[in-house]
């Protein structure tokens, strides 16, 4: 059995309850969540009306099936029968009927790329199309679509070359100001993943190697010139003949949204409570993996829950917030530290915290719209979060005390329900001391008659009184990071209070 109470399941909280971004919140009815439906499709009930049968779908089958009572989508060349679906659908049914009858999987990969629809709807699978596979290799395009003809010449190219030890293969991207932030490398079981991150395209060498090779890898990145060299230990000394067979994404630039996300195993290596409900997760990437988290960027942990893949996106921070602010703190690329609130009927929170030392989790590679750029030159920075949407502040409170030689203020506004929510309230005081740039100022929602600080939820009188600029006409930005209805409610007092889009920035999904 289970271990999940059904009852009020999810609350009205919940991130099952709203679209990520924003985008839609439908309350579902009671019995709905996500773990509610893992239990029907383990049911044995026949959720296609086929009785298990797989049939070849043509378009004008498919289009015929787009009432709600009778509703298949093809996502990805597969064909289900969303009908059973369709309560359980955080979207919402709307949302879902805007894809019957047709393919869905340009509406799904906007909402929710992430989510495996493969593995949530097995059960409801009819078939497959029968002619053309509706969402051909995902968002593929010709070089003179992504870059133009024009700029035809700043298309990354690739190449190796060996010797008797090594193998060296060399990305030239052809774009200056690379960094390790940008190049992503996954080598497992001769399968060699090099992606890298051209603004908002990603450029993929993949193939499977010739033969096998040592686990550790180094890769060297020529800022300047814009060229990384992954350099691979051979397992033998053979000449190889080939660098290995290219698989289907190899030497392609996509945009990134378009291309798939890869996920690798790590290990769980210490879990520490931070406050009563949160604790600090420490994840070791496998040695065949070079990866770091830029400033701002979320992964996506995947788990198999009752035989359900379910991901969930999770903020890497720092370890501690260093106190000393001369450098900006540098990670050692080989963990990753997650601050996780546990709720106590949460799906995906509850099976991460039964984790044991050494467990592996699938971590993928990580995604977000914060740029650096936006802290350059900035004066001000205002943090609003609330509970762990103090996540993303960490690293950027770190990269800009330590980086940003005009910046005059930072001050987090920390919004949590009790004192005993408010995550390193130590550190964070402590650094307030050390730091006259710094300032954190504690807001609770439901505090203890004895809190003497201040009281209340975000609105734009408390933002008003609590944001003051340095001087007048600073540069300023303004992050925020909560629940959704925190974040979409502070973007509109900010708005009120004058606030332009280019100084707010919300991080979400
Ligand atoms: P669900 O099964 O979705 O919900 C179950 C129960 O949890 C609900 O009944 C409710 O009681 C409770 N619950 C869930 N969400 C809330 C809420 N917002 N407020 C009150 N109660 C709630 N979370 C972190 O802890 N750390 C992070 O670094 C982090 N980063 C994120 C980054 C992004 C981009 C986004 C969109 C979300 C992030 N989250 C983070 C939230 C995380 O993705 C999950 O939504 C969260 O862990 C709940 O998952 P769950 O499956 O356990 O809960
Ligand atoms: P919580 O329920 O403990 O609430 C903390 C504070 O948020 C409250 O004290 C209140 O001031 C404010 N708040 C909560 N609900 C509100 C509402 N409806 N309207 C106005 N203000 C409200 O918060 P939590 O359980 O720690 O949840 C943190 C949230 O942050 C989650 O929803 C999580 O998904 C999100 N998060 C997002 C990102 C991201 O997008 N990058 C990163 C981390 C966390």
């Amino acid at each position: 059995m289970l271990n999940v109470p059904p009852q009020a399941f999810p609350a009205p909280g919940s991130q099952q309850r709203a679209a990520a971004g924003g985008r839609t919140k439908v309350p579902l009815k009671p019995g709905r969540s996500l773990m509610d439906w893992i239990r029907l499709t383990k049911s044995g009930k026949d959720l296609t009306g086929l009785k298990g049968r797989l049939i070849e779908v043509s378009e004008d089958e498919l289009a015929k099936h787009s009432k709600k009572e009778d509703c298949w989508i093809c996502i990805r060349g597969l064909v289900y029968n969303v009908t059973p679906y369709m309560e359980y659908h955080p979207g919402g049914e709307d949302e879902l009927m805007k894809a019957a009858g047709t393919d869905g999987t340009d509406l799904f990969d906007q909402v929710h790329r992430w989510v495996n629809y493969e593995s949530m709807l097995k059960e409801c699978l009819v078939g497959r199309m029968a002619f053309k596979p509706i969402a051909a290799p995902k968002g593929m395009l010709s070089e003179r679509e992504v870059l133009g003809a024009s700029a035809r010449d700043t298309t990354p190219s690739y190449d190796w070359f060996q010797t008797d030890d090594l193998i060296t293969v060399v990305i030239y991207t052809k774009q200056k100001g690379m960094n390790a932030e940008l190049v992503i490398v996954d080598c497992q079981h001769k399968r060699l993943r090099g992606e890298i991150i051209l603004d908002d395209h990603s450029y993929l060498v993949e193939v499977d190697l010739d033969r096998e090779v040592q686990d550790d890898f180094a890769v060297n990145i020529a800022e300047k010139v814009g060229k990384v060299e992954i350099i691979l230990k051979k397992k033998d000394h053979f000449q190889w003949k080939v660098l290995g067979l290219p698989l289907e994404s190899h030497n392609t630039l996509l945009r990134r949204m378009e291309r798939g996300l890869f996920y690798r195993k790590c290990k769980l290596v210490s879990k520490t409570e931070v406050t009563h409900d949160t604790k600090l997760f420490c994840f070791m990437l496998p040695k065949s993996t070079h990866l770091q988290v830029p400033i701002g960027q979320h992964v996506y942990l995947k788990q198999i829950i009752a035989g359900t893949e379910v991901v969930k996106p999770y903020t890497p921070l720092l370890p501690f917030l260093p106190l000393d602010f001369k450098e900006p703190f540098c990670q050692d690329g080989a963990h990753i530290y997650l601050m996780i609130k546990i709720y106590s009927c949460g799906l995906f929170t509850q099976a991460l915290d039964h984790l044991q030392i050494g467990d592996d989790i699938s971590v993928s590679n990580p995604e977000g719209n914060f740029k650096k750029s936006q802290v350059e030159a900035l004066e001000d920075l205002f943090l609003l979060a609330a509970g762990t949407g103090f996540t993303p502040m960490v690293k950027l409170l770190n990269f800009a005390l330590a980086k940003v030689d005009c910046l005059r203020t930072v001050k987090l506004i920390f919004f949590n329900k009790k004192d005993d929510d408010i995550l390193w309230r130590n550190q964070l005081e402590q650094l307030a001391l050390k730091d006259e740039r710094f300032e954190v100022q504690f807001i609770l929602s439901e505090p203890a008659e004895d809190w003497m600080g201040k009281r209340g939820k975000i609105s734009s009188a408390l933002l008003s009184e609590c944001m003051k600029r340095s001087k007048k006409d600073s540069k300023v930005l303004i992050c925020i990071c909560g629940p959704t209805p925190f974040t979409q409610q502070g973007l509109q007092c900010l708005e009120d209070l004058g606030y332009s889009q280019e100084e707010m920035h919300a991080f979400t999904a």
